[in-house]
């Protein structure tokens, strides 16, 4: 084993931009343990200063859409641009099924053996809320250690995209062009979280149907976003992680956005809004495990769950009960 670090060694560590340590360092900002959370806030508190330098990009689409093709390939771009590339990933999928749909360690690997790249699977274990927290909590962690673009990589499952689209600046969807009707089967939310919709795969046969597949989208979102956001209009463009079409562009819209948005202060003021989310979202998650482990509450909820499926008490009057239980 190695040895033991201390709070002093994770931070030289961490701004040194020591890789070994920066992994450890997210362990332990991972861990589970009361002593190593605790000690993880202080190791965080201090690097605090240090972060928010990064663009903070959410990548989504579904299995198999061309993600780590895409982002290795997105990277390396990058790097050779001059930046320094982070890869998270939220994937609640291998908590449940205990096995990952991203965070594969064979994937990406090119990336993966460049010094200025650092790639992160998904921590596993918990909720989704557990997992967003501790990559929530990586994010911080590789801004300080001077990684300047940190892409977060996602799966459509339950509400991971949601919760991805909320601790980033800009979010990506990655599409593939199908026979036809493309926007059947698309989560109409996920449509209003995008800033940008990439039909991939765009190359060989596929290219005259991504074209397509790209006019279709766009329509989509004149009608459903017209406005525009923070007076961000999302666009639809085509990508290829293989022959790298559009990558360039789309770096250049992430750019525009950036521009954009911190010239009208959105850019703050969504990080500030995220910063009271997240800390208001773990409020709620921890006074709604205090109730249920509350012990008056735990006496008192079979029956009252009983009352109200057999029509003995409405759901408000019981949820009275239960909040009267935990004030005791
Ligand atoms: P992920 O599951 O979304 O991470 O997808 P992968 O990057 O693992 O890619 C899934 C499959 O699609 C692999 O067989 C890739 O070789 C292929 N693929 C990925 N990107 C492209 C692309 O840009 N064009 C084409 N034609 N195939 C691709």
């Amino acid at each position: 084993m190695p040895r033991q670090l201390t709070t002093n060694d994770y931070l030289e560590g961490v701004q040194a931009r020591d890789r070994a340590v920066l992994g450890r360092a997210i362990t332990l900002v991972e861990s589970n343990r009361v002593d190593d959370r605790q000690w993880a806030q202080e190791l965080l508190t201090e690097l605090l200063p240090f972060t928010g330098g990064a663009r903070r990009i959410g990548i989504t689409g579904v299995p198999g859409v061309g993600k780590s093709t895409f982002i290795e390939n997105f990277g390396l771009r990058l790097v050779e641009r001059g930046h320094r590339v982070a890869v998270l990933a939220v994937d609640p999928s291998s908590s449940v099924s205990k096995g990952s749909i991203l965070g594969d360690k064979t994937r990406m690997e090119r990336l993966g053996a460049s010094d200025d790249a650092f790639i992160r699977p998904s921590p596993t274990g918990g909720s989704l809320g557990g997992v967003a927290r501790k990559t929530r909590e990586s994010i911080l962690v590789c801004e300080a250690a001077g990684y300047d673009v940190v892409l977060v990589e996602t799966v459509g499952v339950g509400q991971s995209e949601t919760t991805v689209a909320e601790m980033v600046d800009f979010f990506l969807l990655l599409k593939l062009a199908g026979a036809g009707d493309e926007l059947q089967g698309i989560k109409r939310g996920i449509l209003e979280l995008a800033d940008l919709i990439s039909i991939n795969k765009a190359d060989g046969d596929n290219l005259e149907a991504a074209r397509r597949a790209q006019a279709e989208f766009q329509r989509a979102l004149e009608i459903l976003r017209p406005a525009g956001e923070g007076g961000w209009t999302p666009r639809v463009v085509t990508s290829s992680g293989h022959t790298g079409e559009g990558l360039d562009e789309i770096w250049e819209i992430i750019c525009e956005h950036h521009e954009q948005l911190s010239a009208n202060g959105e850019l703050e003021r969504r990080r500030r809004d995220q910063l009271l989310g997240w800390m208001w979202s773990l409020v709620d998650e921890g006074l709604r495990s205090a109730v249920r482990e509350h012990p008056q509450v735990a006496d008192t909820v079979g029956s009252l769950e009983k009352d109200v499926l057999e029509g003995r008490t409405t759901p408000t009057a019981a949820a009275e009960k239960i909040l009267d239980a935990f004030g005791t």
